[in-house]
């Protein structure tokens, strides 16, 4: 393949003996007037643009521009060698190409940074002092790629809308809250979108940035080589937005608000309740998020739940419990009966027995008519006689009914 004669110097407009500084500011100016950025779809610019990167790739490196100037064009098949011995120039092989290439890796990573401000005399300087082979094949691929970020990293740090996140919250309501329903009160603590910059961050318009004065560009030492990088304030466009001070530009701030929330008859202990865009509000015109209530609900010392049933133990004396009985027993209605049902204990009852009164628990949270039982088991309670008369009749009633209640259980064993 032929190689092609070029006229680098004239393509950026320098001088034949212009020094690397005055090449870098030739290559610069015409860089941020043919950049693809900056000309998009101008298929003219894009060659042009190619162009000037090659020359410069060439010219702004003394080795390549060594060949260049002694053979009329640079290729990499060129043997340094060779070149040098034409040259007779006095370049030892040098670490600098390495150097490079890792502030280059860097660069990319974090900061892009403007090649463009490159010292080029200090990067000469070290390729002199310390000596190993150029590979400078892979400059001209990374360069553009250095420079579109350059471009386009003030567009980077725009940010988008941001939804807000979800809160959760645990309430405490007390046992008849959840059993009958209510309103509880709650003081919540979020994130509200910003009253003065209604969430964009920054209010006002915009004023140059104090740390680059303007340039987008801020100048940073690695090591021997001096080079520029993107302003990390104003991301390299040289301005900056006045960051809005009530919320010291999070665009949203905090606050403190009580909240009414109804909880439904029948709510449970541990149940998870979603209020939909009530948690944080999001910045920039993301969408809130949502507000969980975790209940935990409280005890009551009689009626102990369970789901939507209720269960409680109500003590019956030994007549009662031989001879049945009807008894009234407390329930979770107050408005009928006083809260009082009755309840028929069948003759023969055992401590520990349950007996179900149907639809006297929990009303259904989820559906909506039903309700749960209640369960209510049967304890005993043996009299304590101290009489005589009582005792002689306990007596003559065991006489009665001679039958051994652990027989069956002596037989099991
Ligand atoms: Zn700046
Ligand atoms: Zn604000």
């Amino acid at each position: 393949m032929a190689t092609q004669t070029k006229d680098y110097y004239g393509i950026l407009g320098v001088k034949k003996g212009a020094n690397s500084d005055e090449i870098r500011k030739a290559f610069r100016k015409l860089a941020r007037k043919y950049h693809p950025d900056v000309n998009p779809g101008d298929k003219k610019a894009e060659e042009k643009f190619k162009e000037i990167s090659e020359a410069n790739d060439v010219l702004s490196d003394d080795k390549k521009r060594k060949i260049y100037d002694q053979f009329g064009f640079y290729s990499d098949s060129i043997d340094p060698a060779q070149a040098e011995a034409a040259a007779r120039g006095g370049y030892g092989p040098g670490a600098a190409a390495g150097a490079y290439s890792r502030a280059a890796g860097q660069g990319a990573q974090e900061v892009p940074f403007d090649f463009g401000g490159f010292d080029f005399s200090d990067f000469a300087a070290g390729a002199r002092g310390s000596g190993a082979a150029t590979e400078s094949s892979g400059f001209g691929g990374s360069f553009k790629d250095i420079f579109s970020g350059m471009f386009s990293g003030g567009q980077k740090q725009a940010r988008g809308p941001q939804p807000g996140t979800d809160l959760e919250y645990q309430v405490g309501i007390d046992f008849w809250t959840a059993v009958r329903g209510g309103v509880t009160r709650l003081e919540i603590q979020r994130q509200e979108v910003c009253p003065t910059c209604k969430g964009k961050s920054v209010t006002g318009g915009s004023m140059t940035c104090p740390e680059c004065n303007g340039t987008g560009q801020v100048t940073q030492m690695g090591g021997r080589m001096k080079f520029n990088i993107q302003c990390p304030r104003c991301g390299g466009t040289g301005q900056i937005q006045n960051t809005c001070a009530t919320c010291d530009g999070a665009g949203v701030v905090m606050r403190r608000e009580p909240l009414d929330f109804r909880i439904k008859p029948g709510t449970r202990d541990g149940q998870r309740i979603r209020l939909a865009g009530r948690g944080n509000a999001g910045t920039n015109g993301g969408a809130s998020g949502d507000l969980y209530l975790i209940i935990k609900a409280g005890s009551h010392p009689i009626f102990k739940r369970n789901g939507d049933d209720i269960s409680i133990t109500v003590p019956v004396t030994v007549t009662e419990a031989a001879l049945g009985a009807k008894i009234e027993v407390p329930t979770i209605d107050t408005h009928d009966g006083g809260g009082r049902t009755q309840l028929k204990i069948p003759p023969g009852t055992q401590t520990g027995q349950k007996l179900r009164l149907r639809e006297k628990g929990v009303p259904s949270a989820t559906n909506e008519g039903l309700r749960g039982d209640q369960i209510v088991e049967v304890k005993i309670v043996v009299p304590r006689v101290q009489d005589e008369r009582s005792k002689e009749i306990l007596r003559e009633l065991a006489k009665l009914n001679p039958d051994d209640p652990r027989a069956e259980m002596m037989e099991a064993v």
